[in-house]
């Protein structure tokens, strides 16, 4: 049953078709349902396009994620649906590609970095297509680890938050899949920053907060279950996803690479302050435009 996306009640039908009201292609001939509980439109992005969807969505509001994970993508069954799927392989070939970038710029020489030196070893010497099938699998694991490890602590019996009773046993983990996957589609905004060549290793980095935001915000919405819950949960899956990944990097024999550079708060303000300079330099750009 679709739920009102503002107050959460359950509601019917989401929009009325009513006949004799001009010719249907231009699809004003139907009615949006008004919530009995709280008197607003049930769900306003029946009407709305993808393109205002992304924007409310790269903007967390809880709305759209109601519309999307309620209303439109899971339904009664707990099934993928196919845009998911889609946007689910989109979103891991984007990650290869950040990976790879991030990776090479790390293991180039750097003068300031007490060892010096390039560490990416045997693996630059590899023809392309190898190099770029070792990224594809490293990104492979990895994602597969981050939904595992959530979907086991939401949806299995043997989880836990369900045997301490924080969370209750959540009966669809498809859903929660879905969730993960369109709140990381903020993964996608290096579309935007190609253009103006940017820092890769930067941007990955404070690309990878405003994900962890939304993914936060999405468990929060679609499990009912509180932040601390929520954000316990993001954490679990990003260690599951490191863990695997660095196993990966160890059994090729690079696990010098992103240790030294991953951690450290000097690396995290740079993150951030570069995301600032990008947002100036786009509101700039936007103005001049
Ligand atoms: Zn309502």
């Amino acid at each position: 049953m679709p739920i009102c996306i503002e107050c959460r009640h359950p509601v019917k039908t989401l929009w009325t078709q009513y006949s004799g009201a001009g010719d249907p292609s231009s699809g004003h001939n139907i009615r949006l349902t008004v919530c009995k509980n709280c008197g607003r439109f049930c769900d306003k992005y029946v009407e709305h396009d993808f393109v205002v969807l992304f924007i409310d969505l790269v903007l967390i509001k809880p709305q759209v994620y109601r519309h999307l994970l309620h209303n439109t993508l899971m339904r009664e069954r707990d099934q993928f649906d196919p845009s998911i799927i889609r946007l689910g392989t989109l979103l891991l070939l984007f990650d290869v590609y950040l990976t790879w970038a991030r990776i090479e710029k790390q293991a180039a020489p750097d003068p300031n970095s007490p060892h010096g030196g390039s560490n990416l070893g045997s693996l630059a010497q590899q023809p392309i297509v190898l190099q770029y099938l070792f990224f594809l699998i490293l990104c492979t694991f990895s994602t597969l680890a981050f939904h595992v490890c959530i979907r086991f602590l939401t949806s299995s019996p043997l989880s836990p938050l369900a045997l301490l009773n924080l969370l209750p046993t959540y009966p669809r983990p498809n859903s929660v899949s879905t969730a993960l996957l369109v709140s990381s589609s903020t993964k996608l905004f290096p579309i935007l920053m190609v253009i103006w060549d940017y820092d890769v290793p930067a941007a990955a980095r404070s690309l990878g907060w405003a994900v962890v935001a939304n993914n936060v915000e999405a468990l929060e919405i679609l499990l009912d279950c509180g932040y601390g819950v929520a954000l316990a949960l993001a954490a679990a899956g990003a260690v599951a996803r490191w863990i695997v990944g660095r196993m990966v990097l160890w059994v090729v024999g690079l696990e010098g690479v992103d240790s030294a550079a991953e951690s450290g708060v000097a690396a995290d303000g740079r993150a951030l302050w570069a995301l600032m300079v990008y947002a100036r330099e786009w509101a700039g750009r936007l103005a001049v435009g």
